[in-house]
């Protein structure tokens, strides 16, 4: 196939780029840097495979040549309102992302007649009521709140790659990430996987947001990627919750990660930085991915954790 990545120097979309290519699939990467990293895909400088548009999905698309499948994973996605990559710092461009750009991604898969991929997210169960989440639950969000510009965007894009398919019959599928770490987050990303783990290798504080009795479920992005990979290639139209059940608590993960890296300046307590609306539980319901995709996440969160450490040692120049 050949494929359009749109957010390829992302996380994510460096990392599915890499899956696509080992594949044997074609990749035509997209992306206007705002919150990722060109290095991201120096590795494929020079990939015959791998080409690179720098653009902004915001605007117009044109990709000349055929395209069988297009992945749209462009959109600021940190929450932290300390981080100038955070989303709450990027509202208009966030909310165009995942309207203007979901709706111009939309409109090449339509006219190549390609299947399509939205990268989707928990955020928009919002704070759930219903825990575990699945599928089916419409979610609890505050349309005007701090975070609803991302997701009100992402909830817009599922209505919009929905209407795309029921009107069009264009053949669309809606991933639901829940959160995810690994390499190639960026080390000023803000959130709590990289931000935790650069203030411990720096041998400062882990900076607990609220009392840190929130919890996440953290999945390994190999584990995301091979799920998102089996969605592609599925024929599945309705949304999919991919992301690794194990939960745990910020301030249990702020101390297992302490505990790992040996780190003794222990945690400070910053309630300002929470973002209003930061969901206090948050656990995917594997079922459909199960069922469907025959998927299980297979890295437990410590192995995750020492595979991801080196990348961030590096980042900080301390290897
Ligand atoms: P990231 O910030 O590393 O990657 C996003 C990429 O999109 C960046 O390279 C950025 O420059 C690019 N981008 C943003 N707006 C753009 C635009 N208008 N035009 C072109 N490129 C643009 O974040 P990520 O974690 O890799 O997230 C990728 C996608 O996955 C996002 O859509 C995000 O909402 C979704 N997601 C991620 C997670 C997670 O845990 N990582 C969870 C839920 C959803
Ligand atoms: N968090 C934290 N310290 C940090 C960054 C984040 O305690 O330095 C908390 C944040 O308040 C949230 C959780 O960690 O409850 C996960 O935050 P993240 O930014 O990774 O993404 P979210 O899951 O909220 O989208």
């Amino acid at each position: 196939m050949r494929v359009l990545i749109t957010g390829a120097a992302g996380f994510l979309g460096s990392h599915l780029s890499d899956r696509l290519l080992a594949e044997g699939h074609e990749v035509i990467g997209m992306d206007n840097f705002i919150t990722g990293n060109p290095q991201n895909l120096a590795h494929l400088a020079g990939n015959p495979k791998f080409s690179f548009i720098r653009h902004d999905v915001s605007n117009y698309i044109f990709v000349p040549g055929r395209i069988d499948a297009v992945m749209h994973f462009a959109s600021p996605a940190s929450p932290n309102k300390d981080s100038p990559r955070g989303y709450v710092n990027l509202p208009i461009q966030t909310m165009k992302a995942g309207a203007l750009g979901t709706h111009n991604t939309l409109g090449v898969a339509r006219a190549h007649n390609a299947r399509y991929l939205l990268a989707s997210t928990s955020e928009i169960y919002g704070d759930p009521l219903e825990h575990p989440q699945t599928e089916s639950y419409w979610g609890h969000v505050n349309p005007i709140g701090e975070r609803s510009v991302y997701d009100e965007a992402k909830r817009f894009a599922e209505a919009l790659t929905m209407a795309y398919h029921r009107f069009h019959g264009l053949n669309t599928a809606i991933v639901r990430i829940f959160n995810t770490y690994g390499p190639r987050m960026h080390i000023d990303d803000g959130r709590v996987v990289p931000n935790f783990l650069k203030q411990a290798l720096q041998r400062e504080p882990l900076t607990v947001y609220g009392d840190g009795s929130q919890t996440r479920s953290f999945c390994y992005v190999s584990d995301l990627v091979d799920g998102i990979y089996r969605l592609l290639m599925s024929g599945e139209h309705d949304p999919v919750n991919i992301g690794n059940p194990v939960e745990t608590s910020i301030l249990e993960f702020a101390e297992a990660i302490n505990k790992l890296t040996a780190n003794p300046a222990g945690l400070e307590y910053r309630t300002l930085s929470r973002t209003e609306g930061d969901p206090q539980r948050r656990r995917p319901d594997n079922t459909r991915a199960r069922t469907v995709l025959d998927w299980e996440p297979k890295v437990q969160l410590d192995e995750g954790l020492r595979r991801t450490l080196p990348y961030f040692r590096q980042q900080l120049g301390l290897e």
